[in-house]
């Protein structure tokens, strides 16, 4: 018995065609809304290079098992069978040439082939466990099964139905459950820390960004990415990555020039010791290596608009290179569940099987997808899991 998105879907279709008999419930009117919304209406529906490395999770090597017996090779083949035509965007990442919709009705498709029974819009009212068998209350009647598959997905966009139903169901049944935070989202400064940079909205420029530390909960990280000024902060997939790493009070490292690609890398010494330069005006040396406007934001900043590099005094060189290369800001939080991508946290790994998602406390109780505490980077790492942990759960049941 399931829940019918991403992982639902695609656990139900599996299990099915193994001659499982399966009943998928979802309280939603639609089903798949999470897919249809997804990489900008495409879906970056698996990534080429999805390993290990690119997931977030108190213990690291929980996805070991299930990425290895699912690889992203096997979801590509079968999109492939689908006659699915897709592109590979950057870093591995794959999308739909045409729409995310292909990808939801493959997975009604493969349910179709495993005569999979599909039931929306249920309310569940109640999951008890009676015996050997799990006693499902619905609004359209009761269930007995002898597995239930909780697949209730994260928190992110509580406008299109997610609930905290499978954490709630993995605290009835004794589960530990990891504290949930928004992740793959946009961070938001206090007018004091952005200063004048809010007048640049909508400017996009490749940085290195780092943030967390080791010992924090997740380890500290290292993105080489587009960063996104906007109104309320910043964005792109720079500070998405960044987010699941960064903790309340700690800062952020930006490195403005550390994505400028030159054989050996960059060095600002270049630019600062330059006896050319000396003649010029500090924007405009900016604005060699930076977009013109935050050439000038930065100038402003410091006060340098209007004055040659030989005037900046050697202490005012070095505060700008410090900005620059480092330029260590705390963020005054993140816009919240609304605008987060994926959840952190959730149903701890430490009570559940990695080779096949069930529950150590509970005979036939499954957790899949992301409502465990799996969180992948931005780049299609985060439905891989669901595919992954899916498929060995499927063989398990
Ligand atoms: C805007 C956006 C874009 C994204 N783009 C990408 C991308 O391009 N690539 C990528 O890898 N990941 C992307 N993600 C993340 C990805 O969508 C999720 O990781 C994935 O959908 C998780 O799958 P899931 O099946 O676990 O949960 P979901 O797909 O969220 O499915 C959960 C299902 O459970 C149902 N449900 C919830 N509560 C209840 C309840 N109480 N009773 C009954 N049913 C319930 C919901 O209706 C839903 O159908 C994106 C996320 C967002 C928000």
């Amino acid at each position: 018995m399931w829940r019918g998105g991403a992982v639902g879907l695609f656990c139900a279709g599996v299990a099915g065609q193994l001659g499982k008999n399966i009943l998928v419930l979802d309280h939603a009117e639609i089903l798949g809304e999470n897919i249809r919304n997804s990489g900008g209406g495409r879906c970056n529906f698996t990534n080429l290079h999805s390993s290990p490395v690119n997931f977030l999770s108190l213990n690291q090597h929980f996805v070991k098992s299930a990425l290895a017996r699912y690889p992203s090779a096997e979801f590509i083949k079968l999109v492939a069978a689908h006659g699915i035509d897709f592109h590979e965007k950057h870093q591995g990442q794959l999308f739909c040439d045409d729409s995310a919709k292909q990808i939801i009705e493959m997975l009604f498709a493969e349910c179709s082939k495993g005569k999979v029974t599909i039931r929306n819009p249920v309310t569940i009212k109640s999951i008890q466990q009676e015996g050997d068998l799990w006693a499902v209350a619905t609004d359209d009647g009761l269930e007995k099964s002898r597995a239930v598959v909780m697949a209730t997905g994260g928190l992110p966009v509580p406008a299109i139905g997610a609930t905290a139903y499978s954490l709630d169901i993995a605290k009835q049944f004794g589960l530990n459950v990891i504290a949930p935070r928004p992740a793959l989202v946009p961070l938001s400064f206090t007018a004091e820390t952005f200063g004048n940079l809010n007048e640049l909205a909508g400017l996009s420029i490749p940085v290195r960004i780092a943030a967390g530390s080791k010992g924090r909960r997740y380890g500290a990280c290292r993105f080489n990415e587009d960063l996104l000024l906007t109104h309320k902060g910043l964005s792109g997939p720079a500070v998405l990555q960044a987010s699941g790493y960064w903790e309340e009070g700690e800062p952020i490292h930006i490195d403005w020039l550390g994505a400028i690609e030159r054989p050996g890398g960059f060095n600002c010494d270049e630019l600062f010791n330059n006896e050319e330069n000396r003649v010029k005006l500090s924007e405009t040396i900016l604005a060699s290596v930076l977009p013109q406007r935050l050439a000038k934001a930065f100038a402003d900043q410091r006060g340098l608009t209007g004055r040659k590099w030989a005037e900046v005094s050697k202490k005012d060189r070095q505060a700008l290179k410090e900005l620059l290369t480092n330029w260590s800001v705390k963020p005054a939080g993140t816009l919240g569940w609304k605008k987060a991508e994926v959840m952190l946290g959730g149903v701890d790994t430490k009570d559940l099987d990695g080779q096949t998602m069930i529950s150590r406390k509970n005979r036939g109780l499954f957790f899949i997808g992301a409502c465990v505490d799996v969180t992948g980077h931005l780049g299609g790492h985060n439905f891989q899991w669901a595919w992954a942990s899916g498929f060995v759960c499927a063989q398990a049941l």
